[in-house]
């Protein structure tokens, strides 16, 4: 395969890049020591702040694209070998090197996570990076106490990718799940993911800033963070967890030191991007495992093609999409 096709950022000058499907050749890949013939790739948030917005592209062209899931064709390391099946995800990826909307990818071999026995190609990017920090939350709620006798757990943008696959694996572990949402439109989709209750987001909004409230929560998934995060620490249960991963509700966080020293709240901070490669592994090797998503086999997924990447890119900005998109390429 000399020729590929790949979705490529330009930028003339403008304060937006351009957005073309291109056909480009193995000379234009970057450096790397394994090339992946990519299956499918994924949608998320941080795609949609890079391909539209411009944010975190250090020079153009560039392709975006932050998850890839596909087969080796070429590998000067000797851990991978044409035939294996591979995940990337994070470190550089469709941010400051060339991602998964493309036909034909070259990455570093320690970026590469080879497919666990238990996941198609598929199922990894229907997961992608926004499934993975959802498992990762779950893992380190774990590790930090929770259990399901604990008490409700809540996820924040809960139709989201983040918050739905959260909802998902919570539910499939036995927790009683609330999910919060601002597409009260999305409850029976929600119900079906597990979630026992849904509420709307403003429910979870601070108002006025109070440092302590009735505790609700032996846990909270926070994809979301400003007013809502600082809510969450106010109303979690003595010794209560948060995982914090994403700012779509904002990056200022109002809180004070008293549900920390009061009632012993641990607020986790969740890294997809340099989670190091032992946990990474781990984490998908559970993903395939115990944590694999129901939602994998029952839910509709929505496929898309290149050509339909930059209007999708755009609606998961405006808090649009539903769950997870895939976009396929093989
Ligand atoms: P999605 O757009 O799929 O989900 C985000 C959800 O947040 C939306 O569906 C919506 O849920 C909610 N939301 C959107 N806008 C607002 C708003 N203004 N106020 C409150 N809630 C809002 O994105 P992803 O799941 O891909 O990513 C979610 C966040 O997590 C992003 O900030 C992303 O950058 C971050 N992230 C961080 C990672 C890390 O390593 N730390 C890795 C992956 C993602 P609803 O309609 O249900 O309310």
């Amino acid at each position: 395969m000399d020729h590929f096709r790949a979705l490529v950022a330009d930028n003339n000058g403008e304060e937006a890049p351009t957005l073309t499907i291109k056909n480009l050749t193995t000379a234009d890949l970057p450096e790397g020591e394994v090339t992946v013939r990519v299956a499918y790739s994924s949608v998320n948030y941080k795609d949609g702040m890079v391909g539209i917005w411009g944010r975190m592209i250090k020079s153009y062209p560039h392709i975006p694209g932050i998850d890839l899931s596909g087969t080796v064709t070429e590998s000067t390391d000797p851990r991978y070998k044409p035939g294996d099946e591979v995940i990337v995800t994070s470190y550089g990826l469709g941010v400051t090197h060339y991602g998964g909307y493309s036909e034909l990818a070259r990455v570093p071999a320690s970026w590469v996570v080879p497919l666990p026995t238990g996941l198609t190609q598929r199922e990894a990017m229907i997961l992608g990076t926004a499934g993975f920090t959802a498992a990762l939350s779950v893992q380190r709620l774990e590790d930090n106490g929770l259990t399901p006798e604990k008490g409700p757990v809540v996820v924040a943008g809960a139709s989201g990718g983040v918050g739905s696959v959260a909802v998902n694996i919570l539910a499939k572990r036995g927790y009683e799940v609330t999910a919060s949402t601002g597409r009260l439109s999305e409850e029976a989709y929600l119900k079906e993911l597990g979630a026992k209750h849904v509420i709307h987001r403003d429910e979870l909004t601070e108002t006025e800033q109070r440092p302590i409230r009735r505790p609700l929560w032996a846990a909270a998934v926070d994809p979301v963070g400003g007013k809502t995060l600082s809510y969450l620490l106010s109303t979690l249960q003595y010794g209560g967890s948060v995982a914090t991963s994403g700012l779509t509700g904002g990056v200022e966080v109002e809180t004070s030191v008293y549900p920390f020293i009061l009632r012993g709240v641990n607020w986790l901070g969740i890294d997809s991007v340099e989670c190091p490669m032992e946990l990474r592994s781990r984490v998908w090797e559970r993903l395939a495992s115990d944590l694999k998503p129901t939602m994998l086999s029952n839910t509709i997924v929505n496929e898309i093609q290149l050509e339909q990447l930059p209007e999708e890119l755009a609606l998961i900005l405006q808090g649009q999409v539903r769950g997870r998109t895939i976009v396929k390429l093989g």
